[in-house]
């Protein structure tokens, strides 16, 4: 017997061998990273996993977790000659209970946002999380990255939605702690620590998660801002006022609107007069009520009377509020269709992120006259997509010949401004070589000492986050 006859054996047709259908597995969402793999795990339930597992300890092979496919930084597909088995949850679909009065769900790791976001909803609760990637991004990987997403401003990230979850190690030992409680102090938390491990400690095989009340109404508003320093007088002013109701709010930039306009003309973008910065921002409302509305009117009366705000609409429907929203999705598909561009997913303290997109866009562009940055994303949170592009008229690929230059560039900026180089899409393979100036020596240390305790042998999605 050898490992694929004994998968085989275990999984029938749901150990894929073959070349051609193994192909998805091993090439991620921007198509920037192709590797290789042996074959492709498909388990129906957690113990499968196990038994796959216990199967790649007996033969020593690697293993690379993998759920809807969707990292953006190249952690979900295994190297070239990897000779790793990829393990996908993806049959993992059951959604095994809604508590409506705990507020909880508990959820398979194959299970996607999407069906996660409509289980809650059938019980009249609410999953905030929300990705433009939900209808892929599952349990599983959600976990593994700490997704973020738009919010994260009023409801956390993933570690904060999460409150149990069953997990595999790689020698097919199981943890279980599928407990739906919101107080736990028992000890060193590791249901923290396998959130965000990006598949290299441990394999997630279901999760209880947090659910909210429905909100009763939504507001979304688009406001063509005066200038970049005007956007952190909005923040502020809707920020001090309405804390409690404002879900989200996210930054759009001209260069990033013209590219979505030019590449999906179908999504409707709203007529008001554009400037270089936009935002969409929404408030959730847990009662319908006039002095909601009131209340948002008053704050954009003063705005705009103090030359912050030039144009703008309030969304008058819930049709509005999802068309919005579609705007706003729609960016990193129609940046796709565009070529793609040099991707960073920064966090700096809220109150230096001016200052941030002013010097840094100023000295890249000092630096290659070409480049177009493509700023947007997760304001409220000190988190934007910081993309940088290439002038609309030009040959769209120039800006790969820089990459390496330029993620060298902003990753120290963001450093030297006191920042991340990763707020939400984790650090896979594109960035785990910057982890060396990224991170506290110690911490890095702690970090592989960590490793080694999880998985002796190095088995477990080698070659991702921790540098070499
Ligand atoms: C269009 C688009 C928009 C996006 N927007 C956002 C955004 O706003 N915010 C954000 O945070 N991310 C975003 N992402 C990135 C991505 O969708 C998230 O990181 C998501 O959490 C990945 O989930 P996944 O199921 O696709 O995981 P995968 O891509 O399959 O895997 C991601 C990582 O988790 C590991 N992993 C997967 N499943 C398991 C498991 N069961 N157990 C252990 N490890 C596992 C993998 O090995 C890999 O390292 C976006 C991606 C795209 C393509």
């Amino acid at each position: 017997m050898d490992f694929l006859t004994e998968l085989h054996a275990l999984l029938g047709r749901y150990a894929i061998t073959d070349e051609k259908e193994i192909a998805p597995y091993i090439i991620d969402d921007r198509r920037r990273y192709i590797g290789d793999a042996i074959a492709v795990a498909l388990p129906a339930n957690h113990d499968e996993v196990v038994a796959v597992l216990k199967l790649t300890e007996k033969y020593q092979i690697p293993v690379v977790p993998q759920s809807g496919n969707t990292s953006n930084v190249g952690g979900s597909v295994p190297d070239k000659n990897s000779g790793a088995l990829v393990l996908s949850l993806k049959r993992m679909r059951r959604v095994l209970s809604v508590d409506p009065v705990n507020d909880t769900i508990h959820a398979e790791a194959g299970v996607t946002l999407q069906e996660l976001q409509e289980a809650a909803k059938a019980h009249d609760r609410l999953f905030p999380l929300t990705l433009a990637s939900q209808g892929s991004a599952a349990v599983g990987g959600l976990l593994a990255n700490n997704a973020g997403g738009t919010q994260v401003l009023r409801y956390g990230m993933t570690r904060d939605l999460t409150l149990g979850y069953r997990a595999v190690l790689v020698d097919g030992r199981e943890i279980n702690e599928l407990n739906a409680l919101r107080k736990n102090n028992s000890g060193y938390d590791l249901r923290d620590l396998l959130i965000g491990s990006e598949g290299t400690l441990a394999v997630i095989t279901e999760a209880v998660l947090k659910l909210y009340p429905r909100p009763k109404d939504t507001r979304a508003l688009i406001l063509s801002l005066a200038d970049l320093k005007s956007v952190e007088t909005v923040f502020n002013a809707f920020n001090d006022q309405m804390h409690a109701e404002m879900t989200a709010f996210e930054l759009l930039s001209r260069p990033t609107l013209a590219k979505l306009a030019q590449q999906c003309p179908d999504v409707r973008q709203p007529e008001i007069e554009p400037t270089e910065w936009s935002v969409l921002i929404e408030f959730s409302f847990f009662d319908q009520n006039e002095a909601n509305d009131t209340l948002v009117e008053s704050i954009l009366e003063e705005l705009i009377e103090k030359g912050h705000v030039l144009d703008g609409v309030i969304s008058q429907s819930e049709n509005d509020v999802n068309d919005f929203w579609r705007i706003r999705e729609m960016i990193p598909p129609a940046h796709k269709k565009a070529g793609g561009n040099v991707k960073h997913d920064i966090a700096v303290p809220r109150s230096r992120l001016v200052e941030f997109i002013e010097t840094v866009c100023s000295e890249l562009q000092e630096r290659y006259e070409w480049l177009e940055p493509s700023v947007f994303g997760h304001f409220g949170d000190g988190n934007l997509h910081f993309n940088m592009g290439v002038k609309p008229e030009l040959d769209q690929k120039i800006v790969f010949a820089h990459e390496k230059d330029i993620h060298a560039w902003v990753h120290q900026r963001v450093l030297d401004f006191g920042g991340t180089i990763s707020a939400e899409h984790g650090i896979g393979q594109l960035k785990r070589e910057t982890m060396r100036i990224a991170k506290d020596p110690v911490a890095l240390e702690m970090m592989r000492a960590i490793k080694r305790v999880f998985d002796p042998n190095g088995r477990l999605n080698p070659n991702r986050l921790l540098p070499k």
